[in-house]
This record gives C-alpha cells, structure tokens and sequence, in this order.
C-alpha cells in the first residue's frame, strides 16, 4: 500500500494494526465502559499522553468523538455571549461558523490564506479560538503570538486547536486554557476520537454559567466529564478501542522518546522545504519561514499538480491534495511520527527526479 502523506485520516502510526488486534484478543470492544478493565485502560491513557506531552496536573484530559465536537462543546460550555476567533484557513472558520451556528456573538479576527496574525491583540470576550497549525494552508502560528493572547486577554480563555501539531508541539500548558485534537493526524490512528484538555478556570466558568441559568449542554458538559473522570470513567459509552490504542501509541512514542520524535520531525521538514525552494516548478505556499508548519508542509504546484501527484502514486507515495479553493493547483504533505526519515528522503528524490 502506498505511504499516505495526506494530513487526516494520515499514515497509520506502524503499530497501531497490532495493538488493535490485541484489544480484541484483550475483549475491549465488548468491555463495560463502568469496570475496572475499562478504568485501568483510561488511566494509563491518560498517564501516558500527560508523560509524552508534559501536561501539568492543572489540566485535566477527557476523551470526545472528535475535534469537531470540542468546538461544539467549547462554545457549549464556556460561552455565554461572546467569542473571539483568529481565522487564516479552513479549520479556524469552522470553529467561527459553529459559535455563529450557536447565536453566540462571535468577533472574527481574519487574515489571508498562507499567512499569520503580527501581534496578539486585545478583544471582548469570554473564549479565544486560535489554530496552532491550520491544516489547510500550512501556517503555523508562533508559540509566542499564542502566549502573547493570553496575556493581552488575562480574562478570556483561551482554547488551542492543535489537531495537526501534537505531539509535535511542546507547549507551556499553563500558559493556555484548553488544547484539543483528534487522532487520525499525528497521532496516526484510524478516526474517531478525540482529545480534550481544559484547566480548572474552564471547569469554573462551566459552572458559572450553569448556575446563571444557562444551558451548557448535555452529556459533556465540562462537570459531567469531570465527575466521571474522576474515576476513570466517561459519560457515554465511549471508543473503547480507540482509547485503548491511543495508550499504546503514546506509550510506544514514550519508548521511542519525544525528543527524538520532534528532532526527526524538524529535520523532515528541512529536506522538504528545502528542496521545494531549489525546484525549478515548485515552491512553498507559505513564504514567511516563521509560518511554515513543520507537521503540514503545502507545495504551490500549479499546471504540473495532477502530473506530478500521479508521478508520485505510481512511486508509493501518496500526496494531500489542496484544501478546498486550493484544490488543483497545491499538494499537501503531512510530517507526523508515522513518516520515517527514510520515506521523507525518497519523497525528496522523487521531487528531485519530477520534470
Ligand atoms: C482535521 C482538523 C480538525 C477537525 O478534526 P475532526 O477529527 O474531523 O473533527 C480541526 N482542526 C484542524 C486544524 C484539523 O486539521
């Protein structure tokens, strides 16, 4: 089969056949969500993803169906007016459409396709929406710019898509509200799941707004999964299968060690780009090097786009194709932990060898 460079549903992480196999041999699919089996499962999980990306105990991890979802629940549980969203792609105007979607009056913070945000700046409102690593146009955002929301906003919340940058991305957990993602990027699972990390201050305005009379939904809202985490459990019943596998990745990226996982990462990205600078008919979309995304890499292909991802099947390598008006004239190409160096060196060939 060939190596899947598309950034979601990505490659598989190479273990995750087997370990799923195992959760069957192990029962997991048919294992009550209210055992101790099940407890164990989601507390090694939980241990394993506060290890491999150095989540304080000041933030607490609950398990949703996707990032989708959390952008529902965001909205749900800590907005009772107002949210603020820093749009530069796809992924960040979704969230922005979902909080309309909600009546909320959400402010939208809007720059191009291809580029980032200059200086954090102040707003109104009660939850900050920004994406660290916008899949659709290959921008990541400085850390700094994300920290720098906060501290301009000390009253707002501010919550971190990081669906396409973890566990490449090491953030300072305290300096941020909520960090989400889901699986089927970086994480190189089979979709599904996903992760929702919130300190106590998103917890206490959940619970602020519940007891104003405001409606913070149903079986997520924040107290509920926080009763239920609390021992080990979910609210629904949950994707046994997919948190049992989850534990078992991050325990494997744990063995391999995340510091070699984000300096295999970097240096991935450096052949790419670079050879994308040199091409006689390709370039990097993102032209400022503070913005290009080491985990989600956008060649500008122009005309040579169908030639050149056809070229590319035919040597086992399949590419993303351009998000949405991008279509047709851009390639994608995800850098996550399931892409070896040796795979990443033979896609620079190929490049090299296209005319
Ligand atoms: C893929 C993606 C999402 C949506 O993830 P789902 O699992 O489809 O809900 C959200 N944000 C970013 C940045 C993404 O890349």
């Amino acid at each position: 089969m060939n190596v899947n460079f598309s950034p979601g549903p990505s490659q598989l992480y190479f273990t995750v056949e087997d370990h799923t196999r195992q959760a069957f041999k192990l029962g997991v699919p048919s294992m009550s969500h209210r055992s101790s089996a099940f407890e164990g499962i989601y507390a090694q999980t939980q241990e394993n993803l506060r290890a491999l990306l150095s989540i304080p105990s000041s933030h607490h991890i609950f398990f949703a169906s996707s990032a989708t979802e959390i952008w529902e629940r965001l909205i749900q549980n800590l907005v009772e007016e107002k949210s603020a969203h820093f749009v530069n792609g796809a992924f960040s105007e979704k969230f922005y459409k979902a909080a309309v979607q909600l009546n909320k009056n959400a402010q939208i913070i809007k720059t191009s396709d291809g580029d980032g945000f200059n200086t954090p700046e102040e707003v109104d409102a009660e939850v900050i929406g920004v994406t660290h690593n916008e899949t659709s146009t290959g921008v990541s955002l400085p850390k700094s710019f994300i920290y720098g929301l906060k501290e301009k906003n000390p009253k707002s919340l501010l919550c971190v898509d990081a669906v396409s940058s973890l566990p490449y991305v090491d953030f300072d957990y305290p300096k941020v509200d909520s960090v989400y993602f889901s699986v089927q990027k970086g994480f190189g699972m089979p979709p599904g799941l996903g992760v929702w990390i919130v300190n106590d201050a998103c917890i206490a305005k959940a619970e602020k707004k519940l007891k104003n009379g405001k409606s913070i939904g149903t079986h997520h809202a924040l107290p509920n999964y926080l009763k239920n985490g609390l021992k080990y459990q979910t609210p629904e019943t949950p994707n046994s299968v997919g948190i049992y596998v989850l534990g078992k990745v991050t325990e494997d990226m744990l063995r391999r060690g995340i510091t070699i996982i984000r300096k295999e990462t970097e240096y991935k990205a450096a052949i790419l780009y670079n050879e994308l600078h040199n091409h006689p008919y390709l370039s990097p979309f993102v032209k400022n090097p503070e913005y290009q995304s080491p985990t989600v890499i956008i060649a500008d292909s122009g005309t040579r786009t169908s030639a050149l991802s056809d070229f590319l099947s035919q040597n086992g390598i399949e590419a993303g194709e351009g998000y949405g008006l991008h279509k047709g004239h851009q390639l994608r190409f995800a850098n996550f932990p399931a892409h070896s160096k040796e795979q990443f060196e033979l896609l620079v060939d190929y490049l090299k060898s296209f005319n």
